[in-house]
């Protein structure tokens, strides 16, 4: 007979087929992994996936999953499913913090996990972890139900590890409150001040991004019956009225048409010579004449109020 550790009662050898001996964290983590009820809640096309997983063909119920609750007062798994943007971030831990104690999270997708394919949107959030503290992370766009299964087992496997004696939520100094995030320069409400502020963000960026951008002469042909100046847009879209082009020593220059307007990633070429022709849209013959002659000679952009926008130097043939 195997020895017993000091202190431990032996079970007479009559009831030994009656009794179950145990310990508390199995009793405790069983109860809990097979009971998780998740919340009915979906954000994209991951909630699709999410309902299909909750059909007879994937059965739930062996997971004792199958009570999707519309309360999150009755549930203990949130699954996060789709696209989390700013506005819905707001709401999505207002219900968390409305879960009971012990209560877990599911990001599904690579939307809630990271930010998908929307990441760069400006009103998506770039993983919901950022925001709420995820068990499980399921990948995929979309995950497969299979998938989502795999997550849930992986979620009950971590369940089991858990232990009465070290789990957060029986201390005594512990909330679980997570904070309402505030609504920043990109999550924006309909508050008067909020939507100015949004204005004047945008404001500030559209006026970053006009002094980042700008026209330069990329290229000047000054060989053959065709010579051209390559003017490229990498700002945002530019009104040329009043604009000048000047060659030489600044002696000869060409006015481009009056509302002409170069938009972002655009070329235009500026044709000159005998045998100048515009074949494409932006095109503009200038003269007949050749204007490159002396090298040093620059090529200038001269805006509606004489500034340089940008020059380039003729090195001749
Ligand atoms: S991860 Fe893919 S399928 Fe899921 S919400 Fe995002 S885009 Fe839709």
């Amino acid at each position: 007979m195997a020895e017993l550790p000091q202190g431990a009662a032996a079970v007479p050898e009559d009831v030994q087929s009656n009794v179950l001996l145990t310990t508390i964290d199995w009793i405790y983590n069983t109860g809990r992994t097979f009971s998780l009820w998740p919340m009915t809640f979906g954000l994209a096309c991951c909630a699709i996936e999410f309902i299909v997983a909750g059909t007879a063909r994937y059965d739930l119920s062996r997971f004792g999953m199958e009570v999707i609750r519309p309360s999150p007062r009755q549930c203990d798994l949130l699954l996060v499913s789709g696209t989390v943007t700013k506005k819905m971030v707001v709401p999505i831990v207002r219900l968390y913090n409305q879960m009971a104690e012990p209560r877990y999270v599911v990001s599904m997708g690579a939307c809630a996990t990271g930010g998908g394919p929307f990441k760069e949107g400006y009103n998506v959030v770039s993983g919901i972890d950022k925001f709420l503290p995820v068990d499980v992370y399921v990948p995929g766009c979309p995950p497969t139900p299979e998938a989502l299964l795999n997550g849930f087992i992986a979620l009950q496997q971590k369940i089991k590890k858990q232990s009465v004696r070290t789990v957060p939520w029986y201390r005594k100094d512990y909330t679980g409150e997570i904070p309402i995030p505030v609504l920043g320069p990109d999550i924006f409400g309909t508050a008067p001040d909020d939507m100015k502020r949004v204005r004047e963000v945008g404001l500030n960026r559209t006026m970053a991004a006009r002094a980042a951008g700008k026209l330069t002469i990329a290229e000047l042909h000054y060989q053959g019956a065709d010579e051209y100046v390559v003017i490229r847009n990498s700002g945002l879209a530019q009104d040329m009225t009043g604009w000048r082009l000047t060659s030489g020593q600044g002696d000869q220059s060409y006015a481009f048409p009056a509302g002409f307007v170069l938009m972002p990633d655009a070329e235009l070429r500026v044709h000159s010579g005998p045998g100048a022709a515009a074949p494409a849209a932006n095109d503009q013959v200038w003269t007949r004449q050749p204007v490159w002659h002396n090298e040093g000679d620059a090529a200038t952009i001269l805006d509606a109020d004489g500034n340089v926008v940008s020059s380039f130097s003729y090195k001749g043939s």
